[in-house]
């Protein structure tokens, strides 16, 4: 008789963790998942491949970090390479502990993951605006005294960037009470503001976490974290040696250095199709649209889970946020032909 109880073995914070919902669901039109629908492939970027796959990848990913560097004008140092952002925000939490401190609705990885890890999360509600609640936040660093504050900056799935002069004053205090404030710029490319980034020389708590993902190469999985040297050696000691492949690490390094002009022209169609296809969910009565400065729009409308489901039908996939905002659901934008097609179909399911 099989007598293993796997619940006697299993943490109580696993237990109840809800994971991370990605699915593949079969679908015609993907605007799911805030990917860039403009295919890439490997022969696009590279005429050879020439990587000795006996041999581990460099556990440094130096000549990924020499492209970055170069093209944000930051020291090699002040770098470390992820498979994914994923892992560096699982890196941090796992390297600095708890408590963890977001706004929500926002990225559910930042939860997740502080409750894999098993340290405490601390949630501030945003305000109607999907702004952020500058007084609780501030409140809350000095009662909670958290270890991390994240901010993904244009936010997830609301598609806003938080005021960043109250960002600023959050990072000012949480930096006296050294607290480290992760601003996650996922979705900067496709942002008219101009980011962190030259905030970093001012403070030493500040970090920034990037992906590839977004531009293009979410395929790849490569992300990558800003900061002080002396905080990212901290990250280093829990960081997987051989983290990024050498598939990765080669591809990338190739597309940052040769293929970077078309990403450049990828962000720019998107943004162009964004600000389009906000103009067409707002002449639409019956939903509610909100604004974005990412590759996605959300959007509100009373029967949000009916809709879903009849774009599924129609070979459309779209995200259901309902769970964590009423009545939502969010929309990535595709090319232009997916997002006619999109529109067009919803005009349809609501009559109008
Ligand atoms: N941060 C934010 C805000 C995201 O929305 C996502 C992906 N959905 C990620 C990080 C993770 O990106 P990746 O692991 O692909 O780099």
């Amino acid at each position: 008789m099989n007598k293993f109880k796997l619940q006697l073995r299993t943490r109580e914070n696993i237990k109840k963790l809800k994971p991370y919902q990605a699915k593949k669901i079969p679908c015609k039109i993907k605007l799911d998942a805030n990917e860039s629908p403009f295919p890439v492939t490997l022969s696009q970027i590279l005429k050879e491949i020439n990587i000795p796959l006996n041999r581990y990848p460099d556990p440094e990913t130096l000549e990924l970090k020499k492209a970055i560097s170069k093209k944000l004008k930051i020291k090699t140092n002040n770098l470390i390479i992820g498979n994914g952002s994923d892992e560096l925000i699982y890196y941090l939490i796992l390297a600095f502990g708890g408590p963890v401190l977001y706004p929500v609705p926002t990225f559910s990885m930042y939860g997740i993951i502080a409750q894999a890890v098993g340290v405490e999360t601390i949630e501030s509600k945003l305000d109607e605006t999907f702004d952020i609640n500058e007084k609780e936040i501030l409140t809350l660093i000095k009662t909670k005294n958290p270890t991390l504050i994240f901010f993904s900056a244009p936010n997830n799935p609301t598609g806003n960037t938080f005021s960043s002069d109250k960002i600023l004053k959050i990072i000012e205090l949480a930096s006296k009470k050294s607290s480290i404030v992760v601003i996650d710029e996922a979705y900067h490319p496709f942002c008219s503001q101009k980011g962190f980034l030259p905030f970093l020389k001012d403070f030493k708590n500040l970090l920034i976490v990037r992906t590839l993902s977004k531009i293009g190469l979410a395929g790849l999985r490569v992300g990558y974290l800003i900061g002080d040297e002396k905080v990212l050696n901290e990250v280093g000691k829990v960081k997987l040696p051989y983290n990024v492949d050498a598939l990765a690490q080669y591809i990338a390094v190739h597309a940052l250095n040769s293929f970077y002009p078309n990403i450049k022209n990828f962000i720019s169609e998107i943004v162009k199709e964004r600000d389009l296809m906000f103009k067409e969910l707002s002449k639409l009565n019956s939903i509610k649209v909100y604004p974005s400065e990412a590759n996605f729009i959300l959007f509100k409308a009373k029967n949000s889970k009916e809709i879903y489901q009849k774009l599924i039908e129609s070979g459309i996939l779209i995200r259901d946020i309902s769970a964590t905002i009423k009545d939502a659901l969010r929309v990535t934008v595709g090319t232009n032909e997916e997002n006619e097609e999109f529109i067009k179909t919803l005009r349809k399911i609501l009559n109008e």
